[in-house]
């Protein structure tokens, strides 16, 4: 690869982790990032009550002290205002793909190299994106899924499955999302079905 293109394959990355991690702010996540090691890219967290069986801020306080108002930060839920509140965290491995040109019209081809292909447990998640990079509109396109999920439409029981380098999950998708993609081995459907813009999974 030129180096022209790791920089345009850099830059898309960073795109993709940009627009994922506002996206993960509105839904009122923290966004935390990984330094140096890959495999995990994001740590997300959220605050949730037990009492309340909610997800919570935390409670601000305001006190008087020598004379003047004071912010205060506790670790006590916005809603009932007693309780401890307890830190939920999921794990996220990102990877963003720009689609090449395929002969099938505006549908383009996007690979997926994950790192991690075992099932990690109910906190660990893959987030997909696709990015259409046009020259005016940058689209993105999330497949949000936990990792257990790779079983509905690859075989994670092939002796070579783990051996990660030369394994890629290459998917056709429309400029609306779609995953045109019909394996003969695979079943894809789930990415449409279950996967798309799954943020809910998350929760
Ligand atoms: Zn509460």
């Amino acid at each position: 690869m030129s180096s022209a293109d790791e920089t345009k394959k850099l830059v898309i990355g960073l795109y993709g982790e940009m627009r994922l991690s506002m996206m993960l702010h509105e839904l009122g996540w923290q966004v935390h990032r990984a330094y140096i090691d890959e495999g995990i890219d994001f740590t997300i967290t959220k605050y949730w009550c037990p009492q309340c069986k909610t997800y919570s801020n935390q409670y601000i306080r305001y006190r008087n002290y020598k004379g003047s108002r004071k912010k205060c930060v506790t670790n006590l839920c916005e809603h009932c205002k007693t309780t401890q509140l307890q830190v939920v965290s999921r794990y996220l491995q990102v990877k963003t793909s720009e689609g090449k040109e395929t002969s099938r019209g505006d549908v383009r081809a996007f690979s997926f190299h994950p790192k991690i292909r075992y099932d990690m447990g109910d906190d660990v998640f893959y987030v997909w994106i696709a990015v259409f990079n046009d020259k005016i509109d940058k689209r993105c396109h999330f497949y949000i899924f936990n990792t257990k999920d790779v079983s509905k439409f690859d075989n994670i029981n092939l002796d070579a499955y783990q051996i990660t380098d030369n394994q890629k999950t290459t998917l056709l998708i429309d400029p609306s999302g779609e995953v045109k993609s019909s394996g003969r081995i695979y079943d894809y459907s789930c990415f449409n079905d279950i996967f798309y813009m799954n943020f809910d999974a998350l929760e």
